[in-house]
């Protein structure tokens, strides 16, 4: 769902989701494009058709009702459902719509293979909990699990796992202990008679540890060109990545602000000089978090401008003092970027993320729910 009644302007860049892929793509054979979130905010329909072309075959979702929303958008690729279902609509979306799902838990199991009973055999993917704490089945269950899909309609190809800490160069050793825990998982599997195909690597997996690769690749943040080892010692393995989201909102006013003047809710700021500001249409409820008060930047005409004050719900103060002395006019009308935007005063998304004190997945998905254009 998209916010329209603001001002707020999302440009996506397909070219650069499909450079992203392609930094994979060129160096493994199956490489599944994770566009659950509405592809991180990036939009689902337009992400998957983009990347079709591309050499994908299975896309990734999260709940069930994702994946609907992908298959009646005209994908005809394989679509997993990490998730897995949640309610009985979900179970029976499975067959009417040909997904691939997750299936974490003996309950989730259990209503799936009563549903086969009726709907006839179904490919499902196996999740397992290597360490996360949050779904899939653990290696103790492993004999029970296999004992009953054999009893069951139900055939495992594909098994997964996920990383809790890939992106930390100090945490090599929980990955590979991850990965150990893993592989002795698909073992069983496969002694059972299973050819499922594995994988555990997300983006930063895929990046930087080679343990995890296995059959497939799961591509989430990198695609978007976000680099999970920003500000790390691994930091250059992210290097070709490049953004695809630029945000802009309009300058309304531009005015000066007299030295000891405050601005905005509560006069956190003061002005500690004869000032200008401009006042940006855009605000918390275009998800611009009102944790970048006095905090963030924003971009006009290639120069970074700091925030002055609360961010409010549709308006947020920028101090333009130095572009105006520079002899570059700020007039109401002006595009002032949130993310992006040209020249030296380009803001990444890890920029961002850090005066917000977040990680950039959510100022994608966040901002992502503003109206969206494209460049094809
Ligand atoms: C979101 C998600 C991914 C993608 O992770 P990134 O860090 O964005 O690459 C992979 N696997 C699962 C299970 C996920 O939920």
């Amino acid at each position: 769902m998209t916010i329209d009644y603001n001002k707020l302007k999302v440009l996506i860049n397909l070219p650069n989701l499909c450079h992203n892929f392609q930094v994979f793509r060129k160096r493994f054979d199956r490489v599944i494009p994770v566009i659950k979130s509405d592809a991180y905010g990036h939009g689902l329909a337009e992400v998957s058709r983009a990347l079709n072309g591309e050499g994908v075959d299975t896309f990734a979702v999260g709940f069930v009702s994702e994946a609907v929303h992908l298959r009646q958008s005209g994908c005809d690729k394989r679509i997993l459902a990490l998730l897995g279902p949640v309610d009985e609509s979900d179970v029976q979306a499975l067959w009417q719509h040909r997904i691939l799902t997750a299936i974490s838990h003996k309950d989730q199991l259990s209503k799936v293979a009563r549903a086969a009973q009726d709907n006839g055999p179904l490919d499902i993917c196996l999740k397992f909990d290597t360490g996360m704490r949050r779904l899939g089945f653990r290696l103790e269950s492993l004999p029970e699990l296999i004992a009953f899909l054999k009893e069951s309609k139900l055939t495992p190809v594909m098994a997964t796992s996920h990383l809790v800490s890939a992106d930390e160069p100090d945490s090599k050793m929980n990955v590979e202990a991850q990965a150990a825990k893993f592989r002795g998982m698909i073992a069983g599997l496969r002694e059972a008679g299973y050819d499922v195909e594995a994988n555990l690597a997300n983006s930063a997996g895929s990046l930087a540890h080679e343990l995890c690769h296995m059959d497939s690749l799961r591509l989430g943040i990198a695609l978007y060109g976000g680099n999970p080892f920003h500000g790390t010692k691994w930091e250059d393995v992210g290097r070709e990545l490049k953004p695809a989201m630029d945000v802009s909102a309009p300058v309304m006013q531009v005015h000066s602000l007299a030295k000891g003047e405050g601005i905005s809710y509560g006069w956190t700021y003061t002005a500690e000089r004869d000032s200008v500001v401009a006042i940006i249409g855009t605000g918390y409820a275009d998800g611009y978090s009102r944790s970048l008060s006095n905090s963030g930047f924003m971009n006009i005409k290639g120069y970074r401008v700091p925030i002055r004050g609360r961010v409010c719900m549709q308006m947020t103060a920028v101090d333009v003092t130095e572009l105006m002395s520079e002899g570059l006019g700020v007039v109401a009308g002006d595009e002032a970027f949130l993310l992006g935007g040209p020249g030296p005063g380009a803001i990444s998304p890890e920029d961002l993320a850090g005066w917000w004190d977040t990680i950039t997945y959510e100022v994608f998905c966040l901002l992502g729910m503003n109206r969206r254009e494209y460049i094809r």
